[in-house]
């Protein structure tokens, strides 16, 4: 048998979970369709948030306490980039989830987190004008993660440990059995103990057997640039996520300096958007900011001139990336239900980035050992009957 597991797909879970099973001496074979990595699944656009006080499920803290632990390791390990702690804000109307939610999850937890009345978050945050009746939380343990550096880091590291990484590469392919498994590409086939699956839009596809609906849904971020740039800059500015009286969340960054992730204020929605074929979806055109609709520069537009007036400035770009989102909006991990040499996480429903690290290490336990020490079993396919 030529490896011990095949993964395929090498964005977000892929590749760190190439780089915890190589790390612990496993032969890999990592297979990727684009670029490692690229701007064409869920895995680019320069940031990521990062939170702790999750309130979706109390499980989930648990995971991303050991998230943090392990990004801040690969930040000071490649010298700085990966992870800003910048702090966050989350404001909404008062007695919204967002607030109340973060709140809850920071107490039950022993998580820092300290409610702000809207004045006092005008007096310590002049960028942001929150609407009467809004109120706030600041949690300490936040931030954002730069997806970009943190994918090419991971990679650095699978190879460093003697990992076989290959983009361009398509699996077209797999099958599995109690002996291991084959994986065809273009190029040939490949034999493993193991499989995982990290296919990110494309698990539906590559996964329909399972028949877990994941819907594909196309979503804008935009970069502005603001009326006083000082006020967005880093140290100073944090991460934010404001929830408006529909329940929708707006969320943004502070600006990074550097030539890749370009000028200017990232704000973004999160909201499916439009369901889409990720084969299909037209990206290059809104890449250039042609043919680009008004709703989706409204989209940001809007919450801009509302809660961050100062950054209502000019726009300067727009990029398209993909929800992978699951029937009940919470992440996927878990093993095939009728094949235990294979191993599979997706279904991220827009959150899953600041999870990597950790579910680098449980799909490296799935398929080193069948089961893990973590406590993901709420993220199983259980749940869906499977
Ligand atoms: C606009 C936007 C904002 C987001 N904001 C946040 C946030 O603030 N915080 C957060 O935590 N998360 C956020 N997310 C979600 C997060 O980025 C995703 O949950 C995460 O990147 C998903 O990782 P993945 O490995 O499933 O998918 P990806 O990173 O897309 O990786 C899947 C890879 O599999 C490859 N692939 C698919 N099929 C094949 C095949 N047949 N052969 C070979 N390769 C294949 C794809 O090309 C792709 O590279 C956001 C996502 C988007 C789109």
């Amino acid at each position: 048998m030529g490896y011990d597991t095949i993964i395929l797909g090498l964005g977000t879970f892929g590749i760190a979970a190439a780089a915890e099973l190589a790390a612990r001496g496993e032969r890999v074979l990592g297979l990727e369709q684009f670029g490692i990595p690229n701007a064409r699944g869920s895995h680019h656009g320069h940031s990521r948030v990062f939170r702790t006080a999750y309130f979706e499920h109390a499980d989930y803290v648990p995971l991303l306490r050991r998230a943090h632990e392990r990004w801040v390791e690969m930040d000071r390990r490649v010298g700085g980039g990966v992870y800003f702690e910048t702090g966050a804000l989350y404001a909404g109307p008062r007695g919204c989830v967002t607030v109340e939610g973060a709140m809850k999850s920071a107490r039950t937890h022993g998580l820092e987190a300290q409610r702000l009345e809207s004045a006092e978050v005008k007096r310590r945050y002049p960028q942001f004008a929150l609407p009467e009746g809004f109120e706030a939380i600041h949690e300490a343990r936040a931030g954002f993660l730069v997806p970009e550096v943190a994918v090419s880091a991971y990679a650095r590291a699978a190879m460093g440990s003697g990992a076989e990484l290959r983009g361009h590469e398509a699996v077209i392919g797999w099958s599995a059995d109690d002996k291991g498994v084959r994986v065809r590409t273009a190029r040939g086939e490949y034999e493993a103990g193991n499989l995982i699956i990290t296919a990110g839009a494309w698990a539906g596809k590559v996964i329909a057997d399972l028949g877990v609906q994941l819907r594909i849904t196309r979503q804008v971020m935009a970069w502005y640039w603001p009326r006083v740039p000082e006020l967005f800059e880093m140290p100073g500015h944090l991460v934010w996520a404001i929830e408006n009286e529909r329940g929708q969340l707006h969320y943004g960054f502070p600006m990074q300096r550097g030539a890749s992730p370009g000028p200017g204020l990232k704000i973004a929605l999160h909201e499916p958007g439009a369901v889409v074929d990720p084969d299909t979806v037209d990206r290059s055109a809104v890449m250039v900011g042609v043919g680009v609709g008004a709703d989706d520069e409204e989209q940001t537009r809007g919450a801009l001139r509302r809660y961050v007036p100062q950054g209502d400035g000019p726009l300067l770009s727009m990029a398209v990336c993909l929800y992978a989102n699951s029937p009940d909006g919470h992440l996927i991990i878990d093993r095939h239900p009728r094949h235990p040499n294979v191993a599979i996480a997706c279904g991220s429903s827009g959150h899953g980035f600041k999870f990597a690290p950790v579910f680098g290490e449980i799909l490296a336990d799935l398929a080193m050992h069948g089961g893990t020490v973590h406590r993901a079993g709420f993220l199983g396919l259980g749940r869906f009957g499977k």
